[in-house]
């Protein structure tokens, strides 16, 4: 009885399996259902995980002809479920959640429609701040698909008006691909590959390249590596001076390559890089969705210190040990162990999200290992990806926690003298490892600043040395015995101060002018060394709304009505993020 139960319960279970997954699979990224949410051609200049600096790109950056003030429309039925306003970053951004479980992302916007503008004005009074978000109910504003939500601007960290355009999953706030969505972006343009790396990764890792025109030899040992150029002859994409690569013990791969797509020049990110070794996989990254707490490992998706001394993405085709980021397979993490006497046919296959691809072929021939070396590795102090690290010296402690770096790296840090320079410097200068090695998580650095006067303690903070003495800020505060940062970069610091307070210019505005044509107040301010900490502009005694731009380091209060004709003073207080504070009134006329 209970074994018929169990087969009856099966053959339930396979139907409905074949019910699922079989013949009413649906596409999960159906095309007709998010519209272009602008009423423009769809061109490009940024594509979704394209490379950027410290991260990958979440969305679609399109174009919108150098111009502001482009309907923006819901891409699908909805409910903004989201409003956000910042002086940085996504600047004005609208979230609008569609029942099909994704969320689509509009960012950059020069402003609101209504009722959303007048809600969020509202709001800002309430708060008494610029920067405000807020999350609407789902009935509070419903959208439906092409209702125009907001017109495209330039707003936040944004480099030219364009709209920044994203879907996320809601469930897991993963941006994908909108690509795959189809929208009408024309892409018939295979992806264009430049040129490839290999590295010798072994401890006693030997590279040799032949050149096809002087015959002669380029050798590189353990922990080098040397681009080989790629160039395009008969419809093929071949090796153009080196015709022949031989090695010995591990090595490693990693490709220059960027998408395009029709009517637009910008670079853009590929979707699949595939490596073959004699026909089997040995690295595969695909990017169709990621998560925003793991788009730091673009620094060691890609060769950082490449991008550091020459601008050029190198895509590792191998995966440092603490790369967590969850777009690889592989086999050996991608690394090529090289056997004497054996040969390696590989092939780079590069694709993009339309499908279109490009790719190449070498060989790598096994050579005989070279003696080891005999002398004893001198004794140097390793952090590891996988362990914390903590380093006391007598003028500056160090404390990393695990993940800071993506490969163990030799570590000997040093306090020497500090260099001149225009700000005033309290301490030695503590020298961490070098700025062209990426660091992940955060570590600790205290510095010791005996010669800091008691009456600047709250005035101290870390600075980064750059060439020639300049010191950028690089945060902290005194803790009693030094200065303590929490830094992501490694290079060289010291203990500085930061006395100064912003400056504030006004711009359209003098003492008893009359405003009454002018339709808006606007400062200009700037800060020599920590930055902006906090704003605060009123009229006569209250509070009014100034927009901040921070990439213009510009302040604007709009006349909307508010204020009677006749006289008024508006005061406005700055402060740095060193509690030096400027304020200026001015008395106008409306
Ligand atoms: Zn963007």
């Amino acid at each position: 009885m209970e074994s018929h139960d169990t087969m009856w319960k099966q053959a339930v279970l396979a139907f409905v399996a074949l019910f699922l997954f079989g013949s009413a699979n649906p596409d999960p990224y159906p095309d007709d259902y998010f519209d272009s949410p602008l009423r423009i051609p769809l061109l490009l200049s940024g594509s979704f995980a394209e490379m950027r600096s410290n991260h990958f790109h979440g969305g679609l950056d399109i174009k919108t002809q150098g111009h502001s003030g482009y309907g923006v429309h819901a891409a699908a039925e909805g409910w903004i479920s989201r409003i956000a306003v910042a002086s940085g970053g996504y600047g004005n951004a609208l979230y609008v959640s569609h029942p099909n479980g994704y969320m689509t992302v509009y960012v950059h916007l020069d402003r609101f429609a209504e009722p959303i503008a007048s809600y969020i004005k509202a709001l800002q009074y309430e708060q008494e701040t610029f920067e405000v978000q807020s999350f609407p109910g789902k009935d509070q504003f419903p959208v439906a698909k092409g209702q125009q939500i907001a017109w495209s601007g330039n707003s936040g960290s944004s480099a030219g008006p364009h709209l920044h355009f994203e879907v996320r999953d809601e469930q897991t706030s993963e941006p994908v691909n909108p690509a795959l969505w189809g929208f009408d972006i024309t892409d018939t343009t295979p992806p264009r590959i430049y040129r490839f790396k290999v590295y010798a990764k072994g401890p006693d890792s030997i590279i040799r390249l032949r050149d096809k025109v002087s015959g002669g030899w380029r050798t590189l040992g353990p922990g080098e590596d040397a681009f080989i150029e790629l160039i395009r002859r008969n419809g093929s994409i071949v090796l153009q001076r080196v015709d022949r690569i031989e090695a010995s013990g591990t090595v490693a791969f990693g490709v220059q390559t960027h998408d395009f797509h029709e009517g637009s020049n910008n670079l853009l990110g590929q979707y699949r890089i595939d490596l073959e070794v004699d026909g089997e996989t040995l690295f595969h990254s695909e990017l169709e969705r990621f998560s925003f707490n793991q788009t730091r490992f673009l620094n060691a998706h890609v060769d950082y210190a490449e991008r550091r001394s020459s601008g050029r993405w190198v895509q590792r085709s191998h995966v440092l040990p603490g790369n967590e980021f969850p777009i690889y397979e592989s086999r050996n993490g991608g690394l090529l162990d090289v056997m004497e006497g054996q040969s390696y046919d590989l092939r780079y296959i590069i694709e993009d999200v339309f499908g279109n691809t490009s790719g190449f072929s070498f060989e790598v021939h096994g050579i005989a290992s070279p003696d080891p070396a005999l002398s004893d590795p001198p004794e140097v102090h390793i952090m590891r990806h996988d362990e914390p690290f903590t380093w006391r010296g007598s003028s500056f402690t160090l404390r990393a926690p695990e993940g800071t770096v993506y490969d163990q790296i030799t570590l000997d840090p040093v306090s020497v003298p500090s260099p001149a320079s225009s700000r005033p410097i309290y301490s030695e200068m503590v020298r961490i490892h070098q700025a062209d090695e990426p660091v992940h998580n955060r570590y600790q650095l205290t510095i010791r600043a005996d010669s800091l006067p008691a009456d600047l303690r709250e005035k101290a903070t870390l600075g980064m040395v750059g060439s020639r003495g300049t010191l950028s800020w690089a945060g902290g505060e005194w803790d009693g015995w030094g200065v303590t940062s929490r830094l992501r970069s490694f290079g060289d610091f010291v203990v500085t101060t930061d006395t100064e307070p912003p400056s504030i210019r006004p711009l359209n505005l003098s003492s008893g002018k009359d405003m009454s044509r002018s339709g808006e107040i606007r400062f200009r301010i700037r800060d020599d060394f920590s930055g902006i900490g906090h704003f605060r502009g009123s009229i006569n005694g209250d509070w009014v709304l100034f927009e901040y731009d921070a990439k213009y380091a510009l302040l604007r209060h709009r006349f909307d009505g508010r204020l009677a004709p006749g006289s008024h003073e508006v005061r406005l207080e700055v402060s740095d993020n060193k509690g030096n504070v400027s304020d200026v009134v001015i008395p106008f006329r409306l």
